[in-house]
């Protein structure tokens, strides 16, 4: 079998070029791009297909060396919801397909789709060039629907279907962990041998422990401030009014601590809509908080790691979370985390290693762990060395490694029993 040389990248949704934190990018982006630049640096080129947004955006862009960004018209550029996107996904996939037939037969050694959407139109992609194909779903409908969130509508009966099919003709599944792979099998009836757990990763060189109060002189903040963040999209789903809400208990359980307090929100809306970021301004305001609570626009690479090593503590009280890198992240950065024991969090998070669990989304129990930590220095200190050797263990670098094996894997089958069909004929 010769050695993968190219790898066909789908993300229709939401593109690795743009910033996450946002709109619709999140972790997603990150992974690919992450991902995507570590194979290229190892040789294998990756060329990632996702919808055009813009008619400013060039046809093909490059993300780093040997990763270029193939845009392709499906639709109008602006003003389609997420939910708008399965009537583009015929569109979408005639771009794919006519792209690949401008190039040399066998351009491409595998298809990798990343969530349900591009899982469709990798579905015929690996039928139409005779590749296997990868899937990574990054969130699934039926996990999503059982832990929703007051205020989140559930994922349509479309979704649940396309991802079934999805399952049932990918070639290998990427779960992010082990009770992802559960879920697959156990829901999607997903064939457990064709489920491979990867974990993510967390980007080492840049989310490095450093100096508190030079992160807080940079942000604007006391040197002894008591400082709780928040990091990600604005959405139901990721709770940030449970910390607003467990942040106006501490206050009042404490009455010295209004002056020190600062609770950072950072991050865009999620989707297209204003409504949730304006509720969450609205909620600080009935709270009494608008003089604690600060919001921040999302932030990049060096400015994101800064508000990790501001805070003394980093939540993630999701009501659901197929991993959540920036609970990764903060620990790298040397702040431990309180998270919802949801998901993949409980691997992120090790319970009173590196951060503390929290079973509900009450704010009474929320208030009390997190002043747990961030008014016990002692505590913090012992969870953040921790933190620090945890996010260590995870890197991109063993994830594209993982990732490249499981593509070897997959063609390695698909081809055999391409020869059995043949010979079948
Ligand atoms: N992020 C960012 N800037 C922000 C907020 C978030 O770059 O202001 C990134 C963050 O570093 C992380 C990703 O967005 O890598 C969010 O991933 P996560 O798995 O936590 O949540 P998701 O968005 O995938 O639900």
């Amino acid at each position: 079998m010769t050695p993968l040389r190219r790898i066909a990248v789908l993300s229709v949704h939401t593109s690795p070029l743009e910033q996450p934190g946002t709109g619709d990018a999140g972790g997603m982006n990150v992974y690919i791009a992450q991902t995507a630049t570590r194979m290229a640096n190892r040789g294998v080129a990756v060329e990632v297909f996702t919808r055009a947004t813009s008619s400013d955006l060039p046809p093909v862009a490059e993300l780093a060396p040997g990763v270029t960004v193939r845009h392709v018209v499906a639709g109008p550029f602006e003003g389609l919801a997420k939910d708008e996107l399965p009537g583009q996904l015929c569109a979408f996939t005639a771009g794919v397909l006519r792209a690949e037939a401008r190039q040399e037969p066998g351009h491409y050694d595998v298809v990798h789709s990343h969530y349900w959407l591009s899982g469709q139109v990798g579905w015929l992609a690996r039928e139409r060039w005779g590749v296997p194909l990868v899937h990574t779903a990054h969130t699934l409908a039926k996990v999503k629907n059982a832990a929703l969130a007051e205020g989140d509508t559930p994922e349509p009966r479309m979704r649940v279907i396309g991802e079934e099919q999805v399952v049932a003709e990918a070639d290998r599944l990427v779960a992010n962990t082990a009770v992802e792979s559960r879920e697959l099998v156990d829901l999607y009836d997903a064939d457990p041998s064709k489920v491979l757990a990867v974990p993510p990763g967390v980007d080492l060189e840049r989310f490095t422990p450093g100096s508190q109060a030079e992160a807080r002189q940079r942000l604007g903040l006391p040197a002894d401030a008591v400082v709780l963040a928040f990091v990600g999209r604005i959405q139901p789903l990721k709770a940030p009014d449970v910390l607003l809400r467990a942040a106006a208990r501490m206050v009042a359980d404490a009455p010295g601590l209004r002056e020190r307090l600062v609770v950072l929100v950072v991050g865009g809306p999620s989707g297209s809509g204003l409504e949730q970021p304006r509720a969450l301004q609205e909620l600080a305001g009935e709270l009494g908080l608008l003089d604690v609570v600060r919001f921040m626009p999302p932030q990049r690479g060096a400015a994101l790691a800064q508000v990790y090593r501001a805070a003394d503590v980093v939540a993630v009280p999701s009501h659901n979370e197929s991993f959540g890198l920036v609970a990764l992240e903060a620990q790298a950065c040397g702040t431990p985390v309180v998270a919802a024991a949801v998901g993949g969090l409980p691997i992120a998070v090790v319970d009173q290693v590196t951060g503390l669990l929290v079973p509900d989304h009450d704010a009474g129990t929320w208030s009390r762990v997190l002043g747990e930590v961030a008014l016990r220095p002692a505590l913090r200190e012992e969870l953040a060395s921790n933190a620090v050797g945890h996010a260590r263990r995870f890197s991109w670098d063993r994830t594209t490694e993982a990732l490249l094996d499981g593509y070897v894997e997959a063609r390695r089958d698909f081809l055999s029993a391409f020869d059995r069909r043949e010979v079948a004929v």
